[in-house]
């Protein structure tokens, strides 16, 4: 089992937040502000929920094996991906 997301860093959920109650106060037209050159300007203080193995450790282990909660977070980082035309080169693999 793979010790970390791996997370290919499209870009995608942070320019597709609309609707998210968490990022609200983040939310400029469905993009995060903090969002900045397809960075994220506040990574180190960045919200729980945007930290996908924290967030695991922290609230989803309850519910969830490791191995699901990867496929389930893989299926919609894949999913918004090809919404939003995201080069198929950055597609997350498990
Ligand atoms: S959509 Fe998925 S792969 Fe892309 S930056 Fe977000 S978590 Fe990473
Ligand atoms: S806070 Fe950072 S990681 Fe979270 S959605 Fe915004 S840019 Fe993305």
């Amino acid at each position: 089992m793979i010790k970390q997301f791996p997370c290919t860093k499209c870009g995608a959920c942070c320019s597709s937040i609309e609707g998210i109650d968490f990022l609200e106060p983040y939310n400029q037209d469905g993009v995060c502000v903090n969002l900045i050159e397809g960075e994220c300007s506040i990574y180190t203080d960045r919200p729980l929920l945007c930290r996908i193995d924290e967030s695991y450790e922290a609230i989803f282990s309850a519910y969830m094996s490791k191995e699901e909660f990867y496929a389930l977070n893989a299926k919609a980082c894949n999913e918004l991906q090809e919404r939003l035309g995201v080069d198929e080169s950055y597609r997350v693999l498990l």
